[in-house]
């Protein structure tokens, strides 16, 4: 196997148009953010009554399955990160925007807010800029970084995005979605449809009120607060243990590995040291067993027509 070196001023990432100012990292992490902390706890208290025999089903279990694929694999990891943050593909600008709407699904923030600080990490990985690197603590990089306000290192909200995601705030769409937290109000909808498709369903099998709020309460349960945590922490895990455990393909200037079990439960994010070598490609895997069902995804897209200028890997893949 060779291990490859890439130059970094070929994988850059940060559009053109963005400053290059870092930002003040002397912030103190002290202050919390506290609608974020607190849908953070809400949603982990949530889990266990998920558990209790009224809401429990292997319906609401599958639900998990699909949903973390929908809404996590095509919502997050390919829109979010590749399309948006990294311009790997190009999809019709309808369909980017329905997948957009999959992420906010996911509860992770706006569109502008998750690339700006995805960008902020490229910039400056593993040093002292990065929002959520591991050398502080894995702790920090898993989570402990996403409840403080250290991570826009005391900018506000909006000047992070403008200085780091100005080409999504060209747009219309992730203007309208940023303004006002309509993305906050795009996810409390979601949620109630699955509410309410459960009550219906609940409804047309027994026509009891009781059983029909049963069903409904335990597709939410399941449909959105226990897929949302699971792909919260799948997704965090590629911040966490793909920057401490795994193997490297290329020496890059950042903690990166390529984590099997990381890139198994995140559809392919998990090859993490591919992805910080060559940032922009849109498959992650470069050898034959590095499998990215992700990027399976963007194949079957280009299938049908609905994906074009297809960023492949520009190095020769070692061990391939
Ligand atoms: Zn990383
Ligand atoms: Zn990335």
């Amino acid at each position: 196997m060779s291990i490859s070196s890439l130059d970094p001023k070929q994988v850059a990432v940060v559009p053109p148009e963005c400053t290059t100012a870092a930002l003040d990292s002397s912030v103190p992490i002290r202050a919390l953010r506290r609608q974020t902390t607190g849908a953070f706890t809400l949603f982990h208290l949530l889990i266990p009554v998920a558990f209790l025999p009224w809401f429990f089903s292997w319906a609401g279990v599958a639900s998990v399955v699909w949903g973390n694929y929908l809404f996590g694999s095509v919502g997050i990891c390919l829109c979010y990160h590749r399309i948006l943050t990294h311009g790997s593909v190009k999809l019709p600008k309808w369909l980017e925007y329905t997948f957009a709407i999959f992420g906010i699904c996911s509860l992770q923030d706006s569109p502008a807010h998750w690339v700006a600080i995805h960008r902020l990490h490229h910039k400056h990985s593993d040093h002292d800029d990065d929002p959520h690197s591991p050398r502080k603590s894995l702790f920090w990089s898993h989570v402990g970084w996403l409840l403080t306000k250290r991570t826009d290192h005391g900018y506000h909200r909006s000047e992070v995005i403008q200085r780091y995601a100005p080409d999504l705030m060209s747009q219309r769409f992730y203007q309208f979605v940023e303004k006002g937290n309509v993305w906050v109000w795009i996810f409390v909808t979601h949620a109630a449809l699955f509410f309410l498709a459960g009550f219906l369903m609940g409804w047309s099998q027994t026509g009891n009120l009781v059983a029909a709020t049963k069903t409904g309460t335990g597709a939410f349960l399941w449909g959105v607060v226990m897929r949302v945590v699971v792909t919260w922490h799948f997704t965090w895990s590629v911040n966490s243990l793909a920057h401490v455990w795994g193997y490297r393909n290329y020496e890059t200037r950042d903690d990166s590995r390529n984590n099997w079990l990381v890139a198994l439960v995140t559809w392919g994010e998990g090859w993490h040291n591919n992805h910080h070598a060559d940032q922009r490609s849109a498959a992650h895997g470069h050898r034959w067993w590095e499998i990215d069902l992700t990027y399976t995804t963007i194949r079957i897209l280009k299938a049908f027509g609905l994906a074009r200028d297809i960023v492949e890997p520009r190095s020769a893949k070692p061990g391939s």
